[in-house]
């Protein structure tokens, strides 16, 4: 296979990127002066070596020597009673937009609709132990999940998984409010929605 359709069917696993959309970006790339192709190998390969993955939320951080926490899990001024359960790195960064001080756990993605083994998809059964592990301070789980069919499906197993610690351990269940329109993601939410929806939550 030439470097060409190689490089094509790499950019087509991004996601939202169609066969012609990769073959554009691999047009670009042949176009471009060669500084453009040799920075871009050459932070693609920094990526691994300068990101880790948090050990608490499962975020992607830029790694600080061996610290093996983000630093929102690490840090003393956050709310440790507050446990925003979102899908992914993007939602996040939104969420941290709308001025939210708690902590997080990222889920990963969503479960699709008819599976049989939801914690294939997602990090069903590390939520849990997170939930477990932090049943003294966590006061309210939020599940900040998107307002699409997936994502109504993916709140309800997680709320069904972690109901049980709820009831055990006294820390409430809450969905987010008004606000979200309906197919919406957290990710293209404004700060202002995110926060009005969080206000909102029941
Ligand atoms: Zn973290």
């Amino acid at each position: 296979m030439s470097p060409i359709d190689k490089l094509t069917q790499l950019f087509e696993r991004f996601p939202g990127i169609g066969p012609r959309q990769a073959r554009r970006f691999v047009q670009y790339l042949l176009s471009a002066p060669p500084g453009v192709r040799s920075e871009l190998a050459r932070q693609i390969n920094a990526l691994g070596a300068a990101t880790a993955q948090c050990k608490r939320c499962y975020r992607w951080f830029t790694k600080d020597g061996q610290a093996s926490l983000c630093d929102i899990c690490a840090s003393q001024g956050r709310d440790q009673s507050l446990l925003f359960v979102i899908e992914k790195d993007a939602d996040l960064e939104q969420v941290e937009r709308s001025g939210f001080k708690g902590l997080y756990f990222v889920l990963g993605g969503v479960v699709p609709l008819g599976v049989d083994e939801p914690a294939q998809y997602v990090r069903l059964r590390e939520l849990v132990k997170r939930a477990e592990a932090d049943h003294s301070t966590i006061k309210e789980v939020i599940l900040g999940l998107s307002a699409t069919s997936e994502g109504d499906h993916t709140r309800q197993i997680v709320a069904e998984a972690l109901r049980e610690l709820s009831t055990q351990n006294g820390f409430k269940l809450s969905s987010l409010g008004r606000g979200l329109s309906t197919g919406s993601e957290l990710e293209y939410a404004d700060p202002d929605t995110i926060a009005s929806a969080l206000s909102s939550r029941q």
